[in-house]
């Protein structure tokens, strides 16, 4: 059995957190591969340390004194040094940072600090050897990871150790030179080690216990999701449900490795196991129809109605390519005769909302035309679903029941999810209501 267990920014925040990562540790030995991003927040006040380097590296550019952020930056280092007792020369470490930015070091170099440091005080803790991102890690020139070089580096490097501690959220270039990954990107390295190494699982720890049915500020304790498949957390991340960087999932899909999501702060509970394929479990512990709902606020949609288009061929290439021509991506196209609606985020067309009106009106010449801002999306997800006629029906009675005006409906073809329309304001209300009836009446008759 061997594990990839990745830790995220809060994990590792200060000296207490480090202690509960080596207790997560030394009690399995099969977590061998260990990958780490830099030290999160503390509380809500504090700032995490890739914010804090991403800052340094403004005031640079701008010719601001970086002193006072670099001095927040070393004494949380320092903080955890002398209390774990660690014997790290960061005074060293530091210094050269330091002495690097006056010579013109990319934002890159700088911001992968974080992730590096941390992982150095980790290696040091659990008693594990460190290896460098930088070392394995290695980018094709298009900023794809080049996983041939890097499973070839990992195994040399790691030949021989009985645990490594590696950072995450960085690599380097063919040349050596340094380059991090999109915000988030630990989780990448984590997976892609795992997709190397052949993990049996890939435990991602944060500070929840996995995903949780519906979101615990809109509905009083939910469920937690005991088991998600990678199709279902598609459709429930898109709409905003993130604990995991969307790429994060490619390497470790492919090879049929389970994502576990775990939480340092209560590593008793078994948290969310992301799968390909969840049937076998399923059979024994049948899931709830719904495995999750999610959503978000603020669409637009954009309505256009002409008669006669649904016949007329490329009408709705001509209205989609406006929206590409501004760079606005779609959520969505609820089309019915010769009525074409357009939904998007109300932000991606805010500077550019009446441009495309215009060019709408020009291309299409349409009958009428009109644009409703403040409405919510709500993707209501589960691989149980196909096997329940009548949820779509049920849904809607109780939307009724509740007065929520229905603006949009759309079932995926594969019956995984369903996406509803409401008014912003019934957002929370239409999400309550999704759980009582289909969750919170389930567990009344189990
Ligand atoms: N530390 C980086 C960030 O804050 C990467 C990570 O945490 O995965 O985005």
């Amino acid at each position: 059995m061997i594990k990839v267990a990745k830790f995220g920014g809060s994990s590792v925040a200060n000296a207490a957190q480090f202690r509960k990562v080596k207790n997560i540790i030394d009690e399995d030995p099969a977590r061998k591969f260990v990958v780490t991003s830099a030290c999160g927040k503390e509380s809500h006040e504090d700032h995490k340390i890739t914010d804090l380097l991403y800052l340094c590296d403004a005031h640079i550019r701008y010719g601001v004194s970086v002193e006072p952020i670099f001095s927040l930056i070393t004494e949380k280092y320092m903080r955890i040094k002398e209390e774990l007792g660690l014997s790290i020369d960061l005074e060293y470490e530091f210094a050269r940072i330091r002495s690097q930015m006056d010579y013109g070091m990319s934002q890159d170099y700088l911001v992968s600090r974080g992730e590096y440091l941390t992982a150095r005080c980790l290696a040091e803790y659990l008693q594990a050897d460190f290896v460098d991102a930088a070392d394995v890690i290695i980018f094709h020139y298009d900023g794809d990871i080049d996983m041939e070089r890097t499973a070839d580096l990992l195994k040399q490097k790691c030949a021989g150790s009985k645990r490594v501690v590696i950072p995450g959220f960085y690599g380097a270039m063919p040349n050596g030179v340094i380059r991090v990954m999109s915000r988030g990107g630990s989780d990448i390295t984590g997976s892609v080690i795992a997709n190397i190494i052949n993990a049996d699982v890939y435990e991602n720890w944060t500070d929840v216990s996995g995903f949780m049915v519906a979101d615990p500020r809109i509905v009083k304790n939910p469920l937690r999701i005991p088991r998600i498949t990678y199709s279902e957390l598609r459709g429930m991340s898109y709409m905003g449900a993130n604990v995991l960087h969307d790429d994060a999932v490619f390497p470790v899909k492919n090879k049929n490795i389970p994502i576990n999501i775990r939480n340092t702060n209560d590593p008793s509970n078994p948290g969310t196991m992301i799968m390909n394929d969840c049937s076998e479990i399923d059979e024994k512990e049948p899931p709830h129809v719904l495995t999750g709902i999610t959503g978000r606020k603020d669409y637009s949609v954009i309505t256009i109605v002409k008669s006669h288009s649904s016949t007329e061929v490329g009408f709705l290439k001509r209205i989609l390519e406006i929206f590409e021509e501004y760079h606005v991506s779609i959520e969505s196209v609820p089309v019915t005769v010769d009525t074409f609606s357009v939904i998007v985020q109300t932000k991606a067309v805010e500077t550019c909302i009446y441009e495309i009106i215009a060019r709408i009106k020009k291309v299409i010449q349409p009958d009428d035309l009109k644009v409703e801002d403040r409405l919510a999306l709500i993707a209501i997800v589960g691989r149980a679903m196909k096997s329940v006629p009548g949820i779509s029906g049920r849904l809607l009675s109780e939307f009724g029941r509740n007065q929520i005006n229905i603006k949009v409906i759309n079932q995926s073809s594969d019956e995984l999810s369903i996406v509803v329309g409401v008014e912003n304001r019934d957002f929370e209300k239409a999400i309550r209501c999704i759980y009582d009836k289909f969750i919170k009446d389930e567990e009344k008759k189990a």
